[in-house]
């Protein structure tokens, strides 16, 4: 069995991975002229945070992502399972407390606990949630890996290449992301702004959630005294620039979580749009020969896998997932 995979992010490569260790032979097809170049996938956070976003999203997500974070550790010797924290600055407690009644699958630390396990946010925080179970990677080595591990189960991508070459008729797994709009036509995009800095001055062992009413802002260690800090969620199309303020408050809630971060150097600046539904849940869905996983929101590294395996289900053992393989009669009728 042979298939093809338009789109080189996450989704295409997990996508990619999953049916190659089934014994399918795949090729991706990928418009950019490298692995990130033009993707959302690039500039996420990575982390792998079921039960955090949980407090946002439905339980379907948290169901996925528990799923994909044992892909995940399964697979990728990248993925760093030592937890999430999230802490609140005096003023704005009652957002832990909230934040807790939402979710699950964590413990309240107190001042000493977060010093045990976060020694230089030791007496910052009186106190913090602890949701040891989860993981993060570092997005870009991930996806590195991905086309690695394709390239040893003898899959190809190739790169410069839209598919605009194929004849119609080829059974193709669309993961192009936004870029799908003409296809999905409920699909929207959300702007996501990050920084990486780096100060070797600080140091932290896993991804920190600082809670906030306006501006929840997260901190993602990524080794090497570099850090991501992230990200805004802008409804807009709009990937070229940040804003001032944008940028303002991404630096003052790094600088909150630790005055070292006033120190640190600036090395990256990035904004992508993010692919989402209007209930911002992903989708499987079917066109003919054509099979689009797309909406993977703020949960595209959480879900692909999962979504992924999926997939592979569909095509080669024909099976229905209706929890994720919505039918819109209206773009049925246009396809
Ligand atoms: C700032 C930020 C932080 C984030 N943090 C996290 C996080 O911590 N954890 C998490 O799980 N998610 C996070 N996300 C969300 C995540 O990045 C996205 O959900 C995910 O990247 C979407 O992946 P995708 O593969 O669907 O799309 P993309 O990554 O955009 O990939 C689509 C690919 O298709 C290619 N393409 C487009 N058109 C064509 C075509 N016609 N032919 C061939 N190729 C084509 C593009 O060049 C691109 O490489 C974050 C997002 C942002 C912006």
């Amino acid at each position: 069995m042979r298939i093809t995979i338009a789109g080189a992010g996450v989704a295409g490569l997990t996508c990619a991975v999953e049916f190659a260790e089934r014994g399918v032979s795949v090729e991706v097809l990928e418009r950019a002229d490298d692995i990130g170049a033009r993707s959302c996938s690039w500039y996420a956070g990575g982390m792998l945070a079921p039960w955090c976003e949980r407090v946002r999203a439905e339980p379907l997500v948290a169901a996925l992502g528990e799923q994909s974070l044992q892909w995940w550790c399964e697979r990728f010797p990248g993925t760093q399972q030592r937890g999430s924290l999230v802490i609140a600055h005096g003023g704005d407690a009652a957002e832990l407390t909230r934040f807790a009644r939402q979710t699950e699958r964590f413990e309240w630390l107190d001042t000493e606990g977060i010093g045990a396990i976060e020694p230089q946010l030791s007496g910052r925080f009186g106190k913090a949630l602890f949701f040891a179970d989860e993981a993060h990677l570092d997005p870009r080595a991930a996806l590195r890996f991905l086309a690695h591990r394709l390239d040893s189960l003898g899959g190809h991508i190739r790169f410069g290449s839209d598919g605009s070459q194929l004849p119609p008729a080829s059974p193709i797994v669309d993961c192009t992301g936004l870029s799908a709009r003409e296809a999905l036509k409920d699909l929207r995009g959300v702007k996501g702004e990050m920084l990486v800095l780096r100060s070797r001055e600080i140091t932290l062992h896993r991804p920190v959630r600082v809670l906030h009413p306006r501006i929840p802002v997260y901190v993602v260690p990524r080794g090497d005294g570099v850090f991501m800090v992230g990200a805004t969620m802008i409804e807009s199309d709009d990937a070229e620039r940040i804003t001032a303020r944008s940028m303002l408050e991404l630096l003052s809630a790094a600088y909150a979580l630790h005055p070292a971060f006033g120190e640190a150097e600036v090395i990256e600046i990035g904004t992508q749009v993010r692919p989402a539904f209007p209930d911002n849940l992903p989708r499987i869905r079917r066109r003919g020969e054509r099979l689009y996983i797309n909406g993977l929101f703020r949960h595209g590294f959480l879900l692909a896998p999962a979504l992924a395996r999926m997939a592979a289900d569909i095509v080669c053992n024909d099976r229905c997932y209706p929890e994720v393989m919505d039918e819109d009669p209206r773009e049925r009728r246009l396809a």
